[in-house]
């Protein structure tokens, strides 16, 4: 591990790289705010009638290129998903859980 402070005083690994990850983070939900500029047809509408980014059976994001494991939409991706620090606490908690899932054996499924 290779922290550093970035100026809003959030902690980051600098060891850590989207590059050697199964792009985890892109589980999660995101939610699509009026500004964001996301195809249409990427964005689906959950449970409590908020517009989300769409995922497959899989569990990821519909926006994921799977061969590249990287967002296919990077210049159009939500804001929400722009936030998302590389290396931040909530980046490697994510990624532990998957390892643990992984590791164990657990099929993988949509994270809330
Ligand atoms: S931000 Fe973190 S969890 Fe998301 S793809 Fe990059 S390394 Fe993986
Ligand atoms: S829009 Fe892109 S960055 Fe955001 S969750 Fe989907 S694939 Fe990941």
């Amino acid at each position: 591990m290779s922290i550093e402070f970035r100026d809003d005083d959030e902690e980051i690994d600098t060891s850590v790289s989207c590059s050697s990850c199964d792009a985890v983070c892109c589980r999660l939900t995101v939610l699509v705010m009026p500004e964001d500029k996301v195809p249409r047809h990427l964005v689906a509408r959950n449970e409590h009638g908020l517009e989300v980014m769409a995922r497959g059976e899989d569990g990821w994001c519909i926006a994921v290129d799977h061969h590249k494991m990287c967002c296919s939409i990077y210049d159009q991706r939500p804001g929400i998903c722009r936030k998302f620090a590389m290396g931040s606490a909530y980046c490697r908690s994510e990624r532990e859980i998957y390892r643990e899932q992984v590791a164990r054996g657990i099929p993988l499924a949509v994270v809330d």
